[in-house]
């Protein structure tokens, strides 16, 4: 049997190692790279150990909706990188999203959220939570004074994403842990955007922190995956919930994702060098109305985004000059870059999000998180810059 590696793994003092080494222990077969666990249970020595495994009084699997070597070890390395000590695997992100918003509230309780969100998250608070009784006050990202008024005596969870998807808006993670301390709230951050090679938001006082493995992550477009990690405090509800609701991560998709960590700091700073080109690229362009990229030092929240993140990441969002039909004669024109959903990618991947990924909000919940007609998100990927700014650039002289 693997032992579970959170026993044996050694931290190392930097991010990349952590990245790469943290991995299972072998088994007698020694393998250098760690095998597949595809099954669903496991098998005990005696009665008296399945006993004790259930009691939890011994480490040991039985159960893969519970717990898996594969799943295991993708968990504990992302906690390794995020610097905190607990966390569980999820199917999706949604699954992660929707595990740390429901695991801790119950039937009167009030979230506050920042009103830029990825368009499922903001359907869950909108449309699924009144059913169940939870109300929600979404504030303005960077509003201090609206966050502080929208609390109430029944508010029990923050929910923030930073940066925000696709306005790249960003909101204060030690400003909102602050004021979920003192009105004794939790705190839980969506950081599918930044990865935790760029933003680690526990080092702000997070309590959990949610992840579309999809996304980064995995890098490559191959795999649905999620995690909530957090503190075991934070957590305990979150897995309570998980057991029984069933999220789990697939051993295959863990597996996968648990090699992707290994190469996350060097696609990560690829990934945020092109994107700051594209950027320096789009700002000086007279066919761009406006560009967001956090790192950009035209950017409103430059200095916060300075505080926190490492670097700017992967995505940039401008407007299109000439209207909403001159954007869209741009997408059709591109060659090269991908017109889809997924970002993340080793692939420069373009998305019009009015008309596809937030189609769903009315037009006002659009225009009040800046989702323009014009607006285009891109993330942008590991080809050669110069590839990526000429398909840009000739797609936006064709459309003129
Ligand atoms: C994609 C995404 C999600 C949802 O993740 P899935 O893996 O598609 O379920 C949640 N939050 C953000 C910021 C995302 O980009």
């Amino acid at each position: 049997m693997y032992k579970l590696f959170t026993a044996n793994m050694k931290k190392y003092p930097h991010f990349e190692t952590n990245a790469v080494r943290g991995q299972m222990s072998r088994s007698q077969k020694k393998e250098h790279s760690a095998p597949i666990f595809a099954t669903s249970s496991f098998v005990f020595d005696s009665a008296e150990e399945a006993r004790a495994v259930f009691a939890e009084e011994a480490d040991g699997y039985f159960y893969s909706r519970y717990s898996n070597p594969n799943t295991d070890e993708f968990v504990e390395k992302l906690c390794a990188l995020e610097g905190v000590d607990d966390g569980i695997a999820t199917a999706t992100g949604m699954a992660a999203n929707f595990l740390a918003i429901m695991a801790h509230l119950r039937a009167g309780d009030h979230i506050v959220s920042s009103r830029s969100l990825f368009t499922s998250t903001h359907q869950i608070i909108t449309q699924l939570l009144p059913r169940y009784g939870i109300s929600h006050t979404y504030v303005d990202c960077g509003d201090k004074e609206e966050w502080q008024e929208a609390i109430m005596p029944t508010t029990r969870l923050l929910f923030i994403e930073t940066p925000s998807n696709p306005g790249l808006d960003l909101v204060d993670i030690g400003f909102v842990v602050a004021l979920a301390r003192e009105n004794n709230c939790i705190v839980a951050i969506d950081n599918s955007f930044a990865s935790p090679y760029i933003q680690t938001p526990a080092q702000f006082g997070a309590d959990l922190i949610c992840h579309s493995a999809t996304k980064f992550i995995d890098g490559q477009g191959r795999t649905m995956g999620g995690a909530v990690v957090g503190s075991h405090e934070a957590m305990e509800q979150v897995r309570f919930f998980a057991r029984q609701t069933g999220p789990t991560l697939a051993p295959f998709n863990a597996w996968i994702l648990s090699k992707s960590l290994e190469t996350l700091p060097v696609r990560m700073e690829k990934h945020c060098q092109n994107a700051m080109k594209f950027a320096e690229f789009l700002s000086q362009s007279k066919d761009i109305q406006s560009v967001r990229y956090p790192f950009l030092p035209s950017y409103p929240q430059y200095e916060l985004a300075k505080k926190q993140m490492r670097l700017g990441g992967a995505m940039v969002s401008f407007e299109v000059a000439g209207g909403y039909e001159r954007c869209i004669r741009f997408i059709d024109k591109l060659e090269m870059i991908s017109v889809t959903p997924n970002l993340g990618d080793t692939r420069t991947a373009l998305t019009h999000p009015a008309s596809t990924t937030h189609s769903k909000l009315s037009e006002d919940e659009r225009l009040a998180v800046n989702i323009t007609k014009e607006l285009v998100r891109v993330s942008v990927g590991l080809e050669h810059i110069d590839d990526i700014i000429a398909d840009v650039d000739h797609a936006l002289k064709k459309s003129k």
